[in-house]
């Protein structure tokens, strides 16, 4: 006799980055910002009237869709919203991929793509990333039924000129391209400039890395208004209320504070490239990253143990077993205290060999 263990779905899911329960570890596997939140932020959540969490929020998270719009010079009715921006790509795969064709993304890119491409039967081709581990946006054609690619791209923190991705949707004018732009704060070209002259293209952002909330899961994907109004008939065909009523109101305030926001930007950005300096001297190729994370690989040891030793001295970096880059190390940039604790630690284990 058959039992429901036979109809129930079969996914292999993605792994996230672990969470250590220690308090004092030097987390750097992440991609977390290491600095708080904007004070507006907390201020808005410390006057925030619980009192009001007996309603359903706004299940068009109208405010915070408003204050995003006036971010980026777009329509209200081109932005939509989404739990994390994990959330916004899960519902744009769900929308815009499903329809049968093969779609595109790089063979070493953002590892839930495959994921969600499984999850709801869409079938891909992985597209090779070039010997400089970089997005060729030649490779990028054929009969397919869409693109997605993250730029700065993760985990090599490489970016893709606004050339090249405008190249990518000049020869794929009727397929939809997806440009995931988690890490662009850090100093990729943003593709938002040219959502005016293509109604191909979707850019998804998240307030997990440069906005430093990670918790509170805010994501948004900018487009052209039929795709928000796709997105949203899928979405609401599913779940009406993503945003919560405290997400809606400390987002808002996140984007009240450009200057902390900035001033948060500069500092990981000077401490990445402080780092990456320091690793280098210390034997570590690095690769050009525009991102809040280094991805980085040493001659004359495994990354795998490294890894490892550095877990045992409560560093927490990303390892991953996959093909092509399972000698390397994907490091978040934290503060620069935490950068000299790991660089610290490297030098120990490295010295030991
Ligand atoms: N895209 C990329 C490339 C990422 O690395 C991440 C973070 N894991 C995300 C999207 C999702 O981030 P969030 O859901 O926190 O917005």
């Amino acid at each position: 006799m058959s039992s429901w263990r036979d109809y129930a779905k079969k996914v292999v899911p993605y792994v996230p980055g672990e969470q250590p329960a220690m308090k004092f570890a030097v987390k750097l596997n992440t991609n977390e910002n290491p600095y708080p939140p904007a004070p507006r932020v907390s201020k808005a959540l410390e006057q925030f009237p619980a009192e009001s969490l007996r309603l359903y929020p706004d299940p068009e998270a109208r405010g915070l869709v408003r204050a995003i719009a006036a971010r980026y010079g777009v329509e209200s009715g081109q932005v939509f919203v989404g739990v994390g921006s994990d959330d916004v790509l899960a519902t744009a795969f769900l929308t815009f991929f499903t329809g049968g064709k093969k779609i595109l993304f790089p063979d070493v890119t953002y590892s839930f793509y495959p994921v969600w491409a499984d999850c709801y039967g869409i079938p891909y081709e992985k597209v090779p990333l070039d010997a400089e581990w970089k997005i060729d946006p030649a490779q990028y054609t054929g009969d397919i039924g869409g693109i997605i690619f993250a730029n700065p791209n993760a985990p090599t923190g490489i970016a893709l000129p606004l050339d090249g991705v405008r190249e990518i949707l000049e020869r794929n004018r009727e397929v939809l391209v997806i440009v995931d732009e988690a890490y662009v704060d850090f100093g990729g070209e943003s593709a938002v400039s040219l959502l005016d002259e293509y109604d191909n293209l979707l850019v998804v952002q998240t307030f997990s890395k440069s906005r430093s909330l990670a918790g509170l899961r805010i994501g948004y994907a900018l487009g052209s208004e039929e795709m928000i109004r796709a997105l949203m008939n899928v979405r609401c065909s599913i779940n009406s209320y993503t945003m919560s009523r405290p997400a809606i109101e400390a987002g808002t305030a996140a984007l009240e504070d450009e200057e902390y926001f900035n001033m948060t930007l500069d500092a990981i950005v000077d401490t990445r490239e402080e780092t990456k300096e320091a690793l280098t001297e210390m034997g570590f190729t690095c690769l050009d990253s525009q991102a809040n994370f280094l991805f980085v690989t040493h001659p004359d040891a495994q990354a795998e143990a490294l890894y490892r030793e550095l877990k045992d001295r409560e560093v927490f970096v990303r390892y991953f077993a996959q093909p092509r880059i399972d000698n390397w190390l994907r490091i978040t940039v934290g503060t620069p205290r935490q950068m000299q604790i790991l660089l610290d630690a490297l030098r120990r284990i490295l010295h030991a060999r």
